[in-house]
């Protein structure tokens, strides 16, 4: 490939909510890959995940769209949460390869858990061929254990996984969301607009 082809980070996650460990692995990716930007995509019908626990994907939307709003090289797709029926990531990487087609290399950015539970998703191995992954460190994730899963799939697949130590934030959604409805504070665990707007719409209580 020439070296024109733009990199462009993508950025999957049920977003519920989006928290600040979503957007320093985002900015620190970006900037470690001299990515010229990052697609946050938040999932429409999430497969491995109890659809009727996820908050409505337009919730999910919104609250990505504000928490990424301050960022240049950041955006947000709808891709996911317009399709109907389960949405898998191999389908969303095809329409984006078919748009995007030569001219530019995408990089799928995920969590520790989110690697190791790769060779669960649907067809791995086109979706290894269509884009590159990038693993991050995530704490309560063991570090050994990311090594050896993303050593298997690369081994099995002969493709090369990149591997980055983000800044160690221990905030999941789930905390998130057992806070608010524990009534806790989850001040700097996630953007003040997204705070606000989960107070706003009564979300997690
Ligand atoms: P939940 O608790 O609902 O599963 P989550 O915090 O894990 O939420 P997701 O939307 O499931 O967030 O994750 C999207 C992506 O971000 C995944 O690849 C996940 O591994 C990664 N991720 C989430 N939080 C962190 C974090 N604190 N550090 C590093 N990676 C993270
Ligand atoms: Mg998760």
């Amino acid at each position: 490939m020439s070296s024109n082809v733009l990199k462009y980070g993508i950025m999957g996650g049920t977003f519920d909510p989006i928290h600040i460990g979503h957007l320093v692995l985002a900015e620190e990716v970006r900037t470690k890959l001299g990515l010229d930007k990052v697609i946050f995509i938040p999932s429409g019908n999430p497969p491995h995940k109890n659809f009727k626990n996820v908050s409505a994907a337009n919730h999910r939307y919104y609250m990505t769209l504000l928490a990424t709003v301050s960022n240049p090289y950041f955006e947000v797709s709808p891709i996911e949460i317009e399709r109907t029926g389960k949405a898998y990531t191999v389908d969303t990487i095809k329409l984006l390869r078919e748009k995007y087609k030569d001219e530019v290399e995408l990089y799928f950015i995920t969590g520790a858990d989110a690697i190791l539970d790769l060779p669960n998703w649907k067809n791995p191995e086109e979706l290894l061929e269509l884009c590159k992954f990038v693993a991050a460190t995530r704490p309560g994730f063991n570090f050994t254990k990311m090594e050896e899963g993303i050593k298997n799939i690369e081994e099995k697949h002969n493709k090369k996984i990149y591997t980055i130590f983000a800044p160690a934030l221990k905030i999941s959604s789930t905390d998130i969301r057992n806070r608010i409805k524990a009534n806790c504070s989850v001040k700097y665990l996630l953007s003040e607009s997204v705070e606000h707007y989960i107070y706003k719409n009564n979300l997690y209580i």
